[in-house]
């Protein structure tokens, strides 16, 4: 777009008089000299000023143009450069003004594309990023600072928006010292969790106001996995340090008061065996699950057969069954497929589940074991882009277990009843155990119990279809017919 070029009457009339001037200046000798007639002087002179004109307005209009054209590109305005046919034979003027555009557009894009892969670069940092001034008013947010905090931050003051004495205390000492200051801080409000903050000043002026920049890292999950390993290795020396003490103390008794009482003896050997087995099982389950943790990101990739690790395992129970006058009942499908995974682990996932029922079910009661390939499959992200699965379940019929534990059952250590599980020999990481061998071969668990009834544990894992083609009759029986098998 171009601008009608404007010439003032001031400026033409001005540019006439000196562009007429050297006609007037001999016309004037002329007329003195007296061969020139008054007359003719006055028509010569106003032939002369139209004739100017003919040449001075083009040349005028083209000098606005090209003043309104430098004047527009000053103010940053996107013009087409001006046609300047008059002045071109002057130099080399459009031309030049034409490239000067062209670079100066060139810039332009350039500075365009900086800000913005800078805007960019900034919102997709996963850190939190504010910018305040020095009065802790917000200057600047990133995508991650406005997800969590909401999108109205700007020109906010910060306080309101995370109310931490610590952070303020952090911020002032920037503000105060200009060093950069580290921080860690629990902030209750919109979710509770837990932030490390660096706070640095901002290292030029800003014509934003920029003064303090703060990056804020979630740390949540970091302090979380801190407290459980506290947590883990308190609880497993507690547990380790009871039976040690027990036994420690048993041997005092041996040596001192008990030492000549043959009956004391063969009854504090006993309990001193029991308690070193308990230790020993602790221990054990403490390497399997540090075994399982450490492989947990490797998925197994062998070939396994459920059906035969069931019925292997089943062996081990038989004589702790007989001890209860438990029935194990078999309900197999006999044509399931086998699944991808580590035969020792699922081994222990069947062990510890049936271990389980037999432990808690009540005497003269039936524990039944069912394996099959089904479609109703639990609400669990590991089994979302899953149509079946293979579902090995254990049903008991003890005391249950109430709602309000079910979620905590697969913590390590966590007992309903830390007396009765002790006394049945439990260490409280057998459903920990289950929990990380299933998370590492993509498979779920659910838990259903009802108080007085008994509870069932279900073990979900993913049918492989090229594994599963290979017994296409396996895919007919899914819920279908079930083969049963009574023990003993
Ligand atoms: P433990 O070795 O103590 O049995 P687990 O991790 O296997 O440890 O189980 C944790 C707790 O869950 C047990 O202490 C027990 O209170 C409860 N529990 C597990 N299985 C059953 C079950 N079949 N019936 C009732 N309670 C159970």
């Amino acid at each position: 777009m171009h601008n009608k070029p404007v010439i003032s009457f001031s400026t033409l009339l001005k540019t006439l008089m000196v562009a007429s001037s050297p006609a007037l200046l001999v016309l004037s000798i002329f007329a003195i000299t007296g061969e020139l007639d008054f007359n003719y002087f006055i028509y010569g002179y106003v032939a002369i000023v139209v004739l100017s004109m003919v040449f001075v307005v083009p040349f005028l209009s083209n000098i606005s143009a090209l003043t309104q054209y430098v004047y527009d590109l000053a103010m940053d305005k996107r013009m087409r450069s001006p046609d300047l046919s008059f002045l071109s034979n002057v130099g080399e003027l459009s031309g030049a003004l034409s490239r000067l555009q062209r670079s100066w557009e060139n810039k332009r894009q350039e500075m365009e594309t900086v800000i913005t892969e800078r805007e960019i670069l900034v919102d997709t940092l996963p850190d939190i990023l504010i910018m305040t001034n020095d009065d802790k008013t917000v200057v600047r947010t990133n995508r991650a600072a406005r997800n969590i905090f909401g999108q109205n931050l700007a020109n906010r003051h910060l306080h309101e928006i995370i109310p931490n004495e610590s952070l303020m205390k952090a911020i002032n000492a920037v503000i105060e010292d200009l060093h950069g200051q580290e921080v860690e801080f629990f902030l209750e409000d919109p979710s509770p969790r837990d932030f490390h903050g660096i706070i640095e000043r901002f290292p030029i002026p800003s014509e934003g106001g920029i003064s303090i920049v703060i990056t804020l890292t979630d740390i949540t999950q970091q302090k979380r996995v801190q407290r459980m390993r506290a947590d883990f290795v308190a609880n497993a020396s507690h547990e380790i340090r009871t039976p040690l003490a027990s036994i420690i103390g048993f041997i005092e008794t041996l040596r001192g008061p008990a030492k000549d009482d043959a009956v004391a003896r063969d009854e504090f050997l006993k309990v001193m065996a029991d308690q070193a087995e308990r230790m020993s099982k602790l221990i054990n389950d403490l390497l399997s699950l540090s075994k399982i943790e450490m492989n947990a990101h490797s998925a197994p990739t062998s070939k396994v057969d459920l059906l035969r690790i069931i019925r292997a395992e089943k062996q081990h129970f038989e004589w702790a069954c007989r001890q209860k006058n438990v029935t194990l009942r078999l309900k197999l499908h006999d044509n399931l497929p086998s699944t991808r995974g580590d035969d020792e682990e699922l081994a222990q996932v069947v062990r510890n589940l049936l271990g389980n029922a037999i432990k808690y079910t009540n005497p003269d009661t039936d524990v039944v074991l069912s394996a099959k390939l089904t479609s109703a499959l639990p609400d669990d992200q590991s089994m979302r882009n899953l149509t079946r699965a293979i579902c090995f379940s254990v049903e008991d019929h003890g005391e249950g277990i109430s709602r309000e534990h079910i979620p905590r059952l697969t913590e390590r250590f966590y007992r309903v009843d830390t007396a009765r599980t002790r006394k049945v020999g439990g260490t409280g990481l057998g459903l920990a155990i289950v929990k990380h061998v299933l998370n590492r071969h993509h498979g779920a668990l659910t838990i259903e119990s009802e108080v007085a009834e008994g509870s069932t544990f279900s073990v979900y894992l993913p049918v492989y279809d090229d594994i599963a083609s290979e017994s296409e009759k396996a895919r007919n029986s899914a819920d279908n017919d079930e083969l049963s098998e009574v023990i003993p």
